[in-house]
């Protein structure tokens, strides 16, 4: 992928563990490598289709002292966010933050912290049947979608639904939503879990295929493949469920299954023990 990069931008800056760092400041250095591509902006020699490296500086420079953190891995974590939300086409960065001054007791030219960070595409499948459940579904996403790390790129319109495992409660509303993410997997899974939370769902007291303020399912998270003891991806369930399929259908017919190759549309053309109401 093409690339940007800017070395050596100098800022000073109060980051540190140690008393005399927040208080004295002192010199860092970043360097950044942005991928995008430059394709576009290069046959059309127009800058607005690429990311102006001048705005880049000033914006690391104004970011750098906003907060103040013990880490320079807390520093880079935040400026790399920032940078995502700020650029649409960016998909993925280095950014790596150095300390040539830090205080330590020893000779040594320079220490750093470098991350690597990129934008990842994740279908969501959300539910609720419980309380408020559009203003809760609605309130969910919003909150993904102003998340540091995330942002809302399409939803669908929640569709009604018959509960599904046999327990006695209210229809559910459904549907998917196409995010992007600079979590990893299990980092966004206990991102959702706040997110279910802050809506009211009681995790502890939640019953298997009970009902739900906010139900926050991964379904697919770019084409990777996932089996771990708390979460699995592509969602193991998905198949099973047209009130998963159908929305999800929606939003990427034609996103194909890692494992079993079939594409959405394919999957939910598939007859089943329909769910949806209306
Ligand atoms: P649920 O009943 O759908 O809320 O799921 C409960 C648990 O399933 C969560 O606490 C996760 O640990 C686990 N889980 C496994 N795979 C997934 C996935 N793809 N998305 C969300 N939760 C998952």
């Amino acid at each position: 992928m093409d690339e940007i990069f800017i070395e050596g931008l100098k800022i000073y800056g109060y980051h540190g563990v140690y008393p005399e760092e927040e208080a004295g400041g002192q010199n860092f250095v970043l360097s950044v490598r942005l991928f995008l591509s430059l394709q576009e902006a290069g046959l059309g020699d127009e800058l607005d289709k690429s990311i102006s490296y001048e705005e880049v500086c000033l914006f690391l420079k104004d970011e750098f002292n906003r907060q103040r953190h013990q880490l320079i891995e807390t520093v880079a974590e935040r400026l790399s966010a920032a940078l995502f939300k700020k650029y649409d086409a960016l998909k993925e960065l280095e950014l790596r933050v150095a300390k040539p001054e830090a205080p330590i007791d020893a000779v040594f030219e320079n220490v750093s912290v470098c991350i690597r960070r990129k934008r990842h595409i994740v279908y969501l499948a959300y539910g609720a049947n419980e309380g408020d459940c559009l203003k809760q579904i609605r309130d969910g996403l919003k909150m993904i979608d102003e998340d540091t790390h995330c942002g809302l790129t399409e939803k669908t319109e929640p569709i009604v639904t018959t509960p599904y495992g046999g327990v006695e409660q209210q229809d559910f509303y459904n549907g998917a939503a196409k995010i992007w993410t600079l979590y990893e997997p299990h980092e966004l899974l206990k991102f959702l879990h706040k997110v279910e939370a802050a809506q009211g769902l009681e995790r502890d007291k939640k019953q298997h295929w009970g009902p739900r303020a906010l139900d926050l399912d991964i379904i697919f998270y770019d084409d990777i493949v996932l089996d771990s003891r708390d979460l699995t991806i592509p969602h193991p369930d998905m198949g099973a469920r047209d009130f998963v399929l159908k929305p999800l259908a929606q939003l990427a017919p034609f996103y194909r299954h890692p494992l079993t190759k079939k594409t959405v549309a394919e999957m939910a053309a598939v007859p089943m023990e329909t769910h949806i109401v209306s």
